[in-house]
């Protein structure tokens, strides 16, 4: 036991059944303690010295440990399992009921669990640490050599590299520093907003104050930072390890260089950077949905504090009985089940069935056989359903956590998404308390937030939220994009000084610019609700006009379309005035099942989708799945860059036969029906041409040739692509550019990964030079990537030599507006001078000249 140990720690127990080795590993969690000492006690060993484990030695060593404020034992394994299990058979009740079992590993799981108890977590706190233990390991030996590291990750570990860069050390734990350059150094606020950003890493990530050669200390501990001590000009050494340290890391940094929300944009007058005006240093804000609002700030309520323990049974005073738990796992199982539909029908109604999907993947969880099973393990090793639950889901996160892939990483967050809520419904169950459902509904004015769970956007209620604005977050993430789909104007990765700002006091946003003003004077506030009156007006004018045709103040026609996923966005669209359905994606008649469709069951849905659009054209677009949107029964190798492999018509060519009948189902509706085809991901003519070849041989099984009406058509999405659109104009009636993935290309910055949100700027000049080169093709080229849907930027596009535009159906009339605005003499000149421009900025600078 250590000395002077504080009253208030956490204990420990290490079982082990060898005396030896629990000591040893006790020094070694010592050696980690800088601060305040923990109570640690060993049962180990038997009587006499020899190898094995003893329930009554154990149950003194918990009594011994507990000061009160919890017991986590340790075990290594078999039978120390099963003393341990005894042992609380042995003990006072009260006792009991502050002791976790921790599967968490021996040794790792001491240091870290040993640390935790050290820097002042709770019980529930201390054991989640020693489960989460082994990530940093896993995460260095699944990552392969030289893979682990950031941008430099040729750097050594502790080289004086620039002071805001990452470095790579060896086994993937990654180094960076930075300089304290704001006043009063890292004081509490400042080091809250670093804790509360590395808590949302699965990472170890530990600061060095260099300039005092002071030991490390982990940022997750809002006492050990701020007792750091680094004050002005001091430069502080960033450690990360585990499965995101990456990420941990570059937030780190980032916060850095914005001292933590400590460094504020210098006041300036004017609505572009108004006083108070919140803005970060590198990303953000950035703009992620039209609108403008000014209201009072608010937050989402907290969530109840629950311990993930055995905290679920009822107040039982024995171990939980396996079979009313599970019983009670079933429940809220069953309960989150159909919230998670009621979320879906909602989102499917107002944002469209591509929005929906996500919740589809939702409810795949929540009857996932591995899931379910370990949680019925663990239940019947005598865990309640509330630890169980937990269990199965930190493991199932962090299994995924640890994946090469960024898309299969993301669904970490959909494994949190879903454990929260069932852990919501079993926490409900057993206080009998508030009701299920989503929090995000509560307030009204502004909402601010760290970030937004799917199902937490989809259920905002855009009567009461004006508008939102998230610390992280991206404009590609499903919070953004489900947002947006219901009116609501966001600003995402505004950093975290806006996590500060005091509910109630009053925002003004604008979701278009991505500015974002805290505490406006009049004069500015005025200002932003002149704008959304103005847009309010704007968007009235649209809506009435939005059937008429679009052509611009000098007689071009424009047709505007809409992007479809489902017969329901097809209604919606001929409601919204949409001139043709641009793109349909028919990846939503493949996913979330068990075989593909066959001929039949497509034409079926291809047809509803037409007659849902009389006498509109609907271009259908074939699968575009890959190695990033993996099918069930279309089973492909893993892919270490997915977006870079086999997606798309590069996948069809895999799959002849998925192909021939997808394209035996567009020719049958083709037949009767204005349909055209389009295939996606074509890099080269070669491919097009195999295309344009698997039409003819559709067209044969189906009785005859091709429909002459119907029109074939490839994506734009790759940048050689664009840069070969003359090539390929002769072989296509028209081309339609997907500016979502030809961002990503010509800028090697993934869509949906936060971390490149700021770069991925579809209006880079360089990106535009794409659209240019493909604009200048002699055929009908159109737009049908998100960009289409912007309205500041339809004149552009024009310029650009873009005919057509496909956007989501709620953005017709807007746009169809746009263009009713656009002068082509003008539009040209616009499109040169973006073209001649540096960078993004300076392109939207032109935009708002
Ligand atoms: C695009 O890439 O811009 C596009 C429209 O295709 P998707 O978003 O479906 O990949
Ligand atoms: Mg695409």
């Amino acid at each position: 036991m250590t000395a002077d140990v504080a009253a208030d720690a956490v204990g420990i127990v290490v079982v082990s059944h060898s005396r030896a080795l629990a000591r040893a590993a006790i020094a070694l969690a010592q050696e980690m303690l800088h601060g305040r000492a923990v109570r640690i006690e060993e049962a180990a060993g038997l009587e006499d010295g020899a190898i094995g484990t003893d329930a009554v030695r154990v149950a003194d060593a918990i009594v011994r440990a507990d000061g009160g404020r919890g017991v986590v034992v340790l075990m290594d394994l078999g039978s120390a399992v099963l003393s341990a299990e005894l042992a609380l058979d042995l003990v006072d009740p009260a006792v009991r009921e502050r002791v976790i079992l921790c599967p968490g590993p021996l040794v790792e799981g001491l240091c870290v669990a040993t640390v935790a108890a050290g820097t002042g977590a709770d019980r529930d706190g201390v054991a989640h640490e020693a489960l989460r233990s082994l990530g940093a390991k896993e995460g260095q030996l699944a990552a392969p050599a030289g893979s682990a590291g950031t941008p430099d990750s040729t750097r050594a570990p502790d080289s004086g590299g620039a002071p805001d860069s990452g470095g790579a050390g060896e086994h993937g734990r990654l180094t960076g520093r930075f300089e304290v350059t704001w006043p009063h150094g890292m004081h509490a606020r400042p080091a809250a907003v670093l804790v509360q950003a590395v808590r949302e890493f699965d990472a170890h990530v530990r600061l060095r104050d260099l300039t005092v050669a002071s030991g490390a200390v982990p940022a997750g501990s809002l006492s050990r930072v701020a007792a750091l001590g680094a004050v002005e000009g001091h430069t502080v050494e960033v450690t990360a390890e585990g499965p995101q340290a990456r990420e941990a890391l570059a937030r780190v940094l980032q916060l850095a260089a914005t001292g933590f929300g400590d460094l504020r944009a210098p006041a300036t007058a004017g609505a572009q950077g108004p006083a108070g005006a919140v803005t970060a240093a590198s990303a953000g804000p950035l703009p992620a949905a039209p609108g403008v609002a000014v209201g009072p700030a608010w937050f989402l309520p907290r969530q109840p504090e629950a311990p993930p323990g055995e905290d679920g049974g009822e107040g039982d005073e024995g171990a939980p009985d396996p079979g009313t738990e599970w019983g009670r796992l079933l429940g809220a199982l069953a309960d989150a089940g159909k919230e998670v539909r009621r979320t879906r029908d909602r989102t499917a109604r107002v944002a469209g069935e591509t929005e929906a999907l996500i919740f589809d993947a939702h409810l795949a969880l929540l009857d996932d056989p591995e899931l379910l099973e370990a949680a019925h393990a663990a239940i019947r090793g005598g865990r309640s359903a509330q630890a169980a639950w937990a269990a199965a889901v930190a493991a199932a996160e962090s299994a995924l956590g640890r994946l090469a892939d960024d898309h299969l990483r993301a669904r970490a967050a959909d494994v949190r998404a879903v454990g929260d809520l069932v852990d919501r419904r079993l926490r409900t169950a057993s206080a009998a308390a508030t009701p299920g459902g989503t929090p995000a509904a509560a307030g009204h004015g502004v909402l601010i937030a760290a970030d937004l769970t799917p199902a937490q956007a989809a259920t905002l209620d855009p009567q009461r939220v004006r508008a939102v604005v998230l610390a992280a977050g991206s404009p590609t993430a499903h919070s953004a994009v489900l947002t947006r789909a219901l009116g609501i104007p966001i600003v995402v990765a505004a950093g975290p000084a806006v996590l500060t700002v005091a509910p109630g006091t009053p925002v003004a946003v604008d979701g278009g610019s991505g500015e974002l003003v805290v505490d406006p004077s009049a004069t500015v506030r005025a200002e932003f609700e002149e704008r959304a009156r103005e847009l309010a007006r704007r968007r009235e004018r649209a809506r009435t006009q939005s059937a008429a045709p679009a052509v611009t103040r000098d007689g071009l026609v424009i047709h505007v379309g809409a992007n479809l996923a489902s017969v329901e966005d097809a209604r919606a669209a001929a409601a919204a005035g949409a001139d043709l359905a641009g793109l349909v994606r028919t990846e939503f008649v493949f996913l979330g099942r068990s075989r593909p469709p066959d001929v039949d069951e497509q034409a079926a849905v291809y047809q509803a989708m037409a007659l849902a659009m009389p006498g509109r054209r609907i271009v259908v677009r074939t699968l575009d799945v890959g190695g990033d949107k993996p099918l069930d029964y279309l089973p492909a190798p893993t892919e270490a860059n997915p977006f870079l492999g086999v997606r798309g018509i590069r996948l069809s060519f895999t799959r002849p036969q998925l192909l021939a009948e997808q394209l035996r189902a567009v020719v049958r509706v083709a037949h009767d029906l204005p349909v055209d085809v389009m295939f996606p991901m074509v890099t080269t003519v070669d491919e097009l041409l195999a295309a344009r070849r698997a039409v003819d041989v559709a067209a044969r099984a189906e009785g005859g040739a091709a429909p002459p009406g119907m029109r074939v058509g490839i994506m734009v999405e790759i940048p050689a692509t664009a840069l070969k659109a003359k090539a390929f104009a002769p072989h296509v009636d028209f081309l339609s550019i997907g500016t979502n993935d030809l961002t990503q290309y010509a800028l090697a910055a993934e869509r949906g990964n936060d971390a490149v949100a700021a770069l991925a700027d579809p209006l880079d000049p360089g990106v535009l030079a794409l659209v240019a080169a493909t604009g200048a093709a002699r055929t009908t080229v159109a737009v049908c990537g998100e960009l289409a849907a912007d309205e500041r930027v339809t004149g552009l596009l024009l310029g650009l030599g873009v005919r057509e535009l496909s956007v989501v159906p709620a953005a017709v009339g807007q746009v169809k507006q746009a263009v009713r605005q656009v002068d082509s003499r003008q539009a040209a000149a616009l499109a040169s001078a973006a073209l001649a421009a540096p960078d993004a900025a300076a392109v939207r600078a032109l935009l708002t000249a």
